[in-house]
């Protein structure tokens, strides 16, 4: 998949492209990320890219013409031919704004079904609105706050999207198997590598079978919590479950710390969760009550 960054600060993004997964993706050919120095694309001796906004106000605002050469000098399909393609498309420019809609798992999961992505960073009070209109497929906001500039945004999409690509994590188990992953990831009475399993009315709240690696966290809830050495920390202990072999209480412990974080760190989570009756049982005994 190729990501192409259009932003007026291109070394913004010089720290993400060459740490850890990211890095990896890139120089193992999975991924492309070219960045794109907004102001190439201005015609005047200041490089001006932006200008005073129309009816007055604060601050400055990102002027079309250079974001539409921008744009443009990518060869990608125009927007209209992208529509017409009735959402089919492989390629996508979307523009980082506090307006838009809220970039998800969900979202990220869907972006990284495309070939080609396009993301337009603003600054200053933001963007000419016709750059929106004519050149972008949808508006994205990472959350409800205000940046200083779009290239954060930008730089979170590129991160969550890319790692779910095929091949770009080791494990391909971890991206569904940890906060927000899909739901039924295996199907239910089947555990890990096809060893019998326990469906959601065994009694597991929905844990599968298997060896108890990070699985128990999936089906749209947040992870349970992680432990490693030392044993006991400025004299916390690390739980005793985790500790003693039994793969079964290990499943069945992981799955409720991560109902439990659910419930009490974002209850919202649980309305779209996929539960079992167990599940149910067990959030219902700390006050859960279901909506119907
Ligand atoms: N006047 C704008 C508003 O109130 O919605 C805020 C502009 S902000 C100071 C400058 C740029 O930062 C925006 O054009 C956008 O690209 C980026 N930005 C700010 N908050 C964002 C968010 N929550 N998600 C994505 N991009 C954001």
């Amino acid at each position: 998949m190729r990501f192409d960054l259009i932003t007026i600060f291109p070394e913004f993004f010089a720290s993400i492209l060459t740490h850890g997964v990211l890095r990896r993706a890139i120089s193992g050919g999975l991924v492309g990320v070219e960045v794109h120095d907004l102001r190439n694309f201005a015609h005047d001796r200041h490089r001006t890219v932006d200008d005073r906004p129309f009816g007055g106000g604060e601050g400055m605002v990102l002027k079309p013409e250079p974001l539409a050469e921008a744009v443009e000098s990518l060869g990608i399909a125009g927007k209209g031919e992208r529509e017409r393609a009735g959402g089919r498309g492989r390629e996508q420019v979307i523009l980082l704004s506090a307006q838009g809609a809220r970039f998800t798992q969900a979202v990220a999961r869907e972006l990284a079904g495309l070939e080609r992505l396009v993301l337009i960073s603003g600054r200053y009070e933001g963007v000419d609105e016709r750059v929106n209109e004519l050149l972008c497929d949808r508006e994205l906001s990472i959350g409800d706050y205000v940046l200083s500039g779009g290239e954060l945004a930008a730089a979170i999409v590129v991160d969550a999207t890319a790692r779910l690509l095929p091949g770009v994590l080791g494990n391909e188990a971890s991206s569904e198997f940890e906060s927000f992953g899909l739901a039924s990831p295996l199907k239910p009475k089947e555990g890990l590598n096809g060893a019998p399993g326990l469906g959601p009315k065994d009694g597991l709240h929905g844990a599968l079978g298997g060896p108890p690696s990070a699985v128990v966290g999936a089906g749209g809830l947040l992870d349970y919590p992680h432990y490693t050495r030392p044993a006991e920390f400025r004299g916390v202990a690390v739980p005793e479950v985790l500790t003693q072999g039994d793969h079964a209480a290990i499943r069945r412990w992981r799955r409720e710390r991560a109902l439990e974080k659910t419930w009490r760190n974002r209850p919202d989570l649980l309305v779209g969760a996929e539960l079992s009756e167990g599940d149910r049982g067990f959030l219902r005994g700390l006050g859960w009550k279901q909506r119907e």
